[in-house]
């Protein structure tokens, strides 16, 4: 959703606090597709500071569907955002995209919160996701979820395909 800025180019003090819903469904990036499991409305407040300076206030709260690093099942996590920036609506569209990227959620004096909400959630993404500090993952031999059961398979031994390479390994040698 698009909020209009232009109101507060010019007024300094003047204040507008709007709560918009976050559409995403799912959170897409590089890493891969996280169903968003809950959300709530998103806060903003932007405070307007004269000399066509905004100062944004921004508060997400969302929580994403993502799998355990070591076990793949479902973890999900909540997304808890809260920051404050200062946008300059002078610049120009070609020197903010100059700039840094995170700034295309402005055009012209139009915020977008959904383009805004994006950004901030992908750098606020955590790098591991863990179903439990002590999840014991799954068994690269047979795939069984090793916090659910035990599989018992030998996992001292190399893997087989290892194994086979070794022995042509040193066939070679032989030679
Ligand atoms: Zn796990
Ligand atoms: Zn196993």
């Amino acid at each position: 959703m698009l909020v209009d800025l232009s109101e507060l180019l010019s007024r300094e003090d003047k204040v507008k606090s709007v709560e918009i819903p976050l559409e995403m469904e799912v959170f897409t990036s590089k890493t891969g597709s996280y169903p968003v499991a809950e959300k709530k409305p998103m806060a903003f407040t932007f405070t307007g500071l004269g000399n066509r300076r905004v100062m944004l206030e921004a508060d997400i709260d969302v929580t994403l569907t993502i799998p355990c690093d070591r076990c793949l099942e479902d973890v999900r996590e909540n997304i808890r955002i809260s920051t404050s920036k200062e946008i300059n609506l002078g610049d120009t569209d070609v020197t903010r995209r100059d700039a840094l990227d995170e700034m295309t959620y402005i055009s012209g004096a139009e915020f977008d919160a959904e383009k805004f909400a994006y950004g901030e959630i992908l750098v606020n993404l955590p790098m591991k996701v863990l179903c439990s500090e002590s999840c014991k993952g799954i068994c690269n031999r047979c795939g069984t979820n090793l916090n659910h059961e035990d599989c018992g398979c030998d996992t001292t031994e190399p893997d087989p395909r290892m194994a086979k390479a070794l022995e042509v390994f040193n066939s070679f040698k032989e030679v």
